[in-house]
């Protein structure tokens, strides 16, 4: 943890209190200087990240860079209407006057990242707690080491402490900044740690957004496009080595084209990453030992079709197929986060709703069919943060859509004009345009006061 943690904060108390932050020429001078950042230093993060998670260059700057600069990019452009106040109606019983939204900063938020996409899941959020005028503390993933000693050092170039600085640390030093008095708390991680974010947060009524994660799965039926659906789903699963939130889980496919759809999906790793992915340098690794060993352990159930290789002193583990699993084997109990993908088959449509309703909301889900009807029913009875019909996680990739989860997947959502809304409090104004008294609210209460309020409020 840096040291002088209750200092910055106070200097970020003090900066907020001067009001710099609430102009629309301060918030897009460091949105510039935020995207100036990301382009100057382009090949350093995608180094840093190569070093942690072994990501190649282009997966890397485009997943991590490039993204964040088109979100850059669009909170530029309509960051002046996102803060104009929002003129609402006003109920006759209420006029003459006017109503409106105005959205203001909270002030110190507390942005914490996971190691995945070490990068980018501090970048996107900082965009939008700049956007809406608020000074911010990043905690960088303690376990993706690279990336974390340069957003620590970017950060200190391009910002001062008392906007924005960055921290490190582990649980340890993340249970003491959760006693800090922040305005704000974003965290994206696992469920088990949002609990204990949630629980500190709540000891100080600190407004939360938690972005977590699950098992997301992924239903294929008897009319998808078999050849597309394999090749969408094999990158999903295997970008950044499986260890992505919103990478489809599981697969639940239609037993009758089951044997299709599994030798389009080893055909499609092939395609990707030769017969031996370890050579690929397309391909990731796992993020540490202790992730591996879980990987491992997960590996044990059921019949692996193709993959199974692995390389603990490399921390490569192949992309792998794996049958005859069951809901009880511990594949299906956790969220897996690595290159395995359990298939489980299903006879009906209804089957595979009764079954995921069974499980934490996901904070994925995705579907590949021509039946309209099957769509309607999954969009309509399942619940889940975000997905796609007919592909893998590109929902993350439309600035317009939500980003969030549900229940267990978390809470909150952001990208886009979310993020800002999501920063900002949204403060109710009712202005008084003459001093009219209609005088009905006032004492002493009579049932003809009674009369004329029913009138009024048309009841
Ligand atoms: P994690 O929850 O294990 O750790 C996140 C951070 O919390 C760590 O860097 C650490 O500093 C801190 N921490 C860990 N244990 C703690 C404790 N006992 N007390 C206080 N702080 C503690 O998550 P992770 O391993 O970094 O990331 C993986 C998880 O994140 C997965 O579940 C994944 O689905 C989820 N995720 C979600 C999203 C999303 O956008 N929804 C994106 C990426 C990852």
């Amino acid at each position: 943890m840096q040291p002088g943690l209750t200092s910055i904060l106070d200097q970020q108390r003090d900066f907020f209190a001067t009001g710099a932050t609430l102009p629309l020429a301060f918030r897009i001078t460091q949105l510039k200087q935020l995207k100036s950042l990301l382009m100057t230093h382009e090949a350093e993060i995608a180094n840093a990240l190569k070093r942690d998670l072994n990501k190649a260059p282009t997966e890397a700057i485009f997943n991590e860079v490039l993204l964040v600069i088109k979100e850059i990019n669009f909170a530029l452009k309509q960051l002046h209407k996102w803060m104009r106040p929002k003129k609402v109606r006003t109920p006759f019983f209420l006029w003459p006057g006017r109503s409106e939204i105005r959205a203001e900063p909270y002030g110190s938020v507390l942005i914490m990242g996971p190691w995945n996409y070490p990068f980018m899941l501090i970048m996107l959020p900082l965009i939008g707690a700049i956007s809406a005028g608020n000074c911010a503390v990043v905690k960088p993933s303690e376990m993706a080491t690279c990336t974390e000693k340069l957003i620590v050092q970017l950060i200190k170039d391009y910002f001062t402490p008392g906007f924005i600085a960055a921290v490190t640390g582990g649980p340890d030093e993340t249970q003491q900044l959760l006693r800090e008095k922040f305005d704000y708390i974003f965290f994206t991680g696992s469920a088990a740690v949002g609990k204990i974010v949630m629980e500190a947060a709540a000891r100080q009524l600190i407004p939360v957004t938690l972005e977590l994660g699950g098992k997301s799965p992924c239903i294929v039926d008897k009319t998808a496009d078999l050849d597309f659906a394999a090749r969408r789903i094999i990158w999903a699963k295997t970008v950044n080595a499986g260890q992505t939130c919103i990478a489809p889980d599981y697969l639940y496919v239609h037993h009758s084209c089951k044997q299709t759809l599994i030798e389009k999906l080893q055909h499609a790793i092939q395609q990707f990453y030769s017969n031996d992915p370890k050579t690929s340098t397309s391909y990731g690794r796992i993020i540490n030992q202790k992730h591996f060993s879980r990987l491992a352990r997960l590996m044990q159930a059921g019949k692996t079709l193709s993959g199974g290789d692995r390389q603990e002193e490399a921390l490569y583990i192949a992309p792998t197929l794996i049958d005859e699993i069951t809901w009880n084997d511990p594949i299906m109990q956790e969220e897996i986060f690595g290159p395995l993908l359990p298939i489980l088959t299903y006879d009906h449509i209804d089957e595979v709703i009764r079954n995921i309703k069974c499980q934490h909301k996901p904070l994925a889900l995705y579907l590949f069919t021509r039946d309209r009807d099957s769509e309607k029913k999954i969009l309509e009875q399942l619940s889940f943060g975000g997905g796609c019909v007919n592909d893998c996680m590109v929902q993350i990739a439309n600035i317009h859509l939500p980003f969030g989860g549900v229940g267990q997947s978390g809470m909150g959502h952001y990208h886009g004009q979310y993020s800002f809304d999501l920063f900002s409090h949204h403060k109710s104004i009712y202005r008084k345009r003459l001093p009219f008294d209609a005088r009905l609210e006032y004492p002493p209460y009579t049932s003809k006061k009674l009369w004329w309020i029913r009138q009024l409020l048309k009841l």
